[in-house]
């Protein structure tokens, strides 16, 4: 198991991803994504 270190859930390492440096879960890879999005329609 790893820890998400992100919102410190336990995860299984292979659903473990990569985002902004960190080791973070689905969940939180996903927020981030949208969070950074780098290109936001606006209107
Ligand atoms: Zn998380």
């Amino acid at each position: 198991m790893a820890k998400c270190e992100k919102c410190g859930a336990e995860v299984p390492e292979e659903e473990l991803y990569e985002a902004l440096g960190l080791k973070v879960c689905e969940i939180c890879k996903l927020k981030s994504a949208s969070a950074s999005s780098p290109s936001q329609p606006c209107g």
